[in-house]
């Protein structure tokens, strides 16, 4: 079988990444004072804009540039605090920061040893192109990996079937021979299912999830039984 990872949140512990990098930046841009508030609650409303941008990304609504500074503008922007400068310079220093951060998810390289064995493992990545290979190298996930799709590159995203379909070239296989396991239930799951493939939610927040087609999982460590005979 070939098997398709998602990257952020799935592989890579995007949250956990990413928190550490904006509480810093937090305190080095003085964000307490200027917003009026602390980090959890700018955090809250940070994430919910980043996805909302995100999602408009993926639809080619805006621009990587526009998505990069808009995420905190809108966000200080909520707490009344407008500093269009002060979003760039911070969008600049959390861009520059944010791949360096190391953390994965639990149980991932246990399970990409394992499922190594007897399958070939690929990643399929909604994301900036030297922002995820840095984040592969650093965390040392490269060497388990056949091919790492990287949507910047080929101006495909999840989940349009175009970016499943190249996959499938790319990898040499074809959509009954593919899985897709992600974190994402638009990205990852539907685009999967649209294009054919059997897909495996990571619903590592054990939100309800009940689907037609698609599978869950809890913790990675669930895919050695699925997939190691
Ligand atoms: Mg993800």
């Amino acid at each position: 079988m070939h098997l398709f990872f998602d990257l952020d949140n799935t592989l890579w512990d995007f949250d956990t990444n990413s928190g550490s990098v904006l509480s810093n930046l937090y305190a080095e841009y003085d964000l307490a004072k200027k917003l009026n508030t602390d980090f959890e609650s700018f955090y809250k409303v940070y994430h919910k804009i980043n996805d909302e941008l995100w999602h408009l990304y993926y639809f080619k609504k805006i621009e990587k540039a526009e998505l990069r500074y808009k995420r905190f503008y809108d966000a200080f922007l909520f707490f009344g605090y407008d500093d269009i400068i002060m979003s760039k310079a911070m969008a600049e220093d959390y861009v520059k920061h944010s791949p360096y951060t190391k953390a994965l998810k639990p149980g991932c390289i246990e399970t990409l040893e394992q499922l190594g064995t007897q399958h070939e493992l690929h990643i399929i990545t909604n994301g900036f192109f030297e922002v995820q290979n840095i984040k592969i190298d650093n965390c040392g996930l490269r060497n388990y990996f056949s091919q790492i799709i990287i949507s910047e590159e080929y101006g495909l995203n999840k989940p349009h079937v175009e970016i499943f379909r190249l996959a499938e070239t790319l990898a040499g296989t074809n959509a009954k021979e593919s899985v897709m396991i992600g974190d994402n239930l638009v990205s990852d799951i539907e685009g999967a299912i649209g294009a054919g493939w059997r897909a495996i939610y990571y619903n590592c927040y054990g939100t309800n999830f009940k689907h037609e087609t698609a599978e869950s999982i809890g913790h990675l460590n669930e895919l050695i039984p699925l997939f190691v005979k």
